[in-house]
């Protein structure tokens, strides 16, 4: 049996009529960068998640990178940031020259822990970070309404998690990534919405903010050839919104696959008491862009299915402040022990829209063979 970690191929071979008139139409027209399917998805995006603004960018990182340029910030300023986190969202701090300060993370949630977020804000705190992980939401609420208390800025990384919802305590729900001041998405191939190659956008409900993202990821100019701010380059090419389009159309049905697929997965991995599923937010619905176990014995589990021909991936098996590259910048101000055991536990197991119940009954029961 031939199970994919990530299944690419099998999604586009549906679509595939669909997707190749589209590309050849971008062709025809020659209009590479900048096409009118561009606008055409940011609004059909913006509609998507009813956010005020849509500012479409070059990837994920880019647009991390862009929200924190935008905010005014100077170097030495601390930004707020999960330890248990792709490094993409450390990385844009410490390029800036701002100081990325850990946050330990829930053992439940995966997501940052806000109970203790007070004790980590300094005088030079400007900014809170948290990161939708695996497919839901962070605890927003607590995070709203701490960075209003302190006068802090909130971006959220929402490359995982597109298509969630929080529900506020007020009943109020809203998309993940239009809930801070700025949200951050990624389309690389294997998200949950990707494009056939890389790209990225930033959402917000404030019309000026927006103006100042869409020039720093047009370097800083308003008008053609006159650069008002220092900025980059930083663009969603036609080809890929033309694809965005589509696959757009199919989000919802993508991520109603994925949580079948979890359904099942919960099902049939229930009985095996070395194995804790992931739990779900009581205030967040689950888009699973990853199905994540909490694991015994989880480097020898994973060779184990290796050898069964199932694919498993750890994400993360290190923690922030254990990276070379940030151990010298990264702040830390409070225990990061979730962090670090999270590292020595997780497994993410085959989760995409093609996965079958015959692949899943395989994988399943290859773990619990492991384990007896
Ligand atoms: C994928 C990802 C990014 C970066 O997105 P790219 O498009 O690859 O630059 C940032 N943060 C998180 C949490 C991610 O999963």
């Amino acid at each position: 049996m031939k199970i994919e970690m990530v299944d690419l191929k099998g999604q586009y071979i549906k679509i595939k009529e669909e997707i190749n008139i589209e590309i050849r139409q971008v062709l025809d027209d020659a209009q590479f960068i900048g096409g009118a399917q561009v606008k055409e998805f940011s609004s059909e995006l913006a509609r998507y998640m009813t956010a005020g603004n849509v500012i479409t960018c070059a990837n994920g990182t880019d647009a991390l990178q862009i929200a924190l340029m935008a905010l005014n910030l100077e170097r030495g300023d601390e930004v707020i940031l999960p330890a248990f986190t792709y490094a993409a969202t450390a990385e844009v701090v410490a390029l800036l020259g701002l100081v990325p300060v850990l946050a330990d993370v829930s053992p439940d949630s995966f997501n940052i822990e806000t109970t203790n977020l007070p004790q980590l804000i300094s005088e030079r705190t400007k900014v809170i970070m948290p990161v939708h992980l695996y497919g839901q939401s962070a605890e927003m609420e607590s995070v709203q309404d701490l960075a209003r208390r302190y006068g802090l800025k909130v971006i959220e990384d929402n490359a995982q998690s597109i298509g969630a919802d929080y529900t506020f305590s007020n009943g109020n729900s809203k998309r993940c990534g239009t809930i801070g001041d700025i949200g951050c998405t990624s389309f690389f191939p294997s998200k949950n919405l990707g494009c056939f190659g890389d790209g990225g956008a930033l959402f917000t409900e404030d019309d000026e903010l927006a103006e100042r993202l869409r020039m720093i990821a047009n370097h800083g100019q308003r008008l053609k050839y006159k650069h008002d701010i220092v900025g980059c380059n930083s663009r969603l090419d036609t080809i890929q919104a033309a694809i965005l389009r589509i696959k757009l159309s199919y989000l919802d049905s993508y991520i109603a696959a994925r949580r079948e697929a979890s359904r099942l997965y919960r099902e049939l991995l229930s009985d095996i008491e070395e194995v804790v599923l992931p739990a779900e937010s009581q205030r967040s619905t689950h888009v699973y862009h990853q199905f994540t176990i909490r694991c015994q014995r989880r480097d020898e589990l994973k060779e184990f299915l290796h050898n069964k021909g199932v694919p498993s991936m750890v994400y993360y098996p290190i923690p922030i402040h254990r990276q070379r590259a940030f151990s010298d910048i990264a702040v830390i101000r409070g225990d990061l022990s979730v962090a670090e055991r999270l590292c020595e536990e997780v497994l993410s197991l085959p989760m995409h829209t093609e996965l079958t119940a015959d692949q899943q009954g395989f994988i399943a029961n290859n773990i619990r063979k492991f384990y007896r």
